[in-house]
């Protein structure tokens, strides 16, 4: 098992989990882009958002209304926040294990950082 976030669903790997469920967790970012940085995943192992199939698309639901509630016990709803699903090495994913950021907590300019 290679996968860096496969690691963390197994526990193996340490991560400040702020949420989990029978099929989603919630942790924060190692390198974070913005005060609040939470990384979102299915507990299973799809690739990326292109091997999600249809049948599995309701995970997207789940992870954005996790989102959603981190979003306001983090503080951040008021202000705002933004939900980045990055898909494919152009598409800057580097973690090949489907997964959404919570970025928020600080103003974002620009059309992506
Ligand atoms: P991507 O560029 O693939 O969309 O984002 C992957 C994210 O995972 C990056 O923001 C990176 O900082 C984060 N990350 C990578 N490895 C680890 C890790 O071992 N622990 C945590 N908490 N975050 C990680
Ligand atoms: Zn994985």
């Amino acid at each position: 098992m290679e996968c860096i976030f496969c690691q963390i669903v197994a526990g193996k790997v340490p991560s400040e989990i702020l949420y989990r469920d029978e099929e989603v967790i919630a942790f924060r970012d190692i390198n974070p882009q913005a005060p609040t940085h939470v990384v979102i995943i299915p507990r299973e192992h799809i690739p990326s958002l292109a091997h999600l199939s249809e049948v599995q698309s309701p995970l997207i639901g789940r992870m954005v209304n996790v989102a959603n509630q981190l979003a306001t016990r983090e503080g951040i709803t008021e202000g705002g926040y933004r939900l980045v699903i990055n898909c494919g090495e152009g598409g800057g994913q580097l973690v090949p294990h489907l997964h959404m950021h919570l970025l928020g907590g600080r103003k974002l300019y620009d059309i992506l950082g």
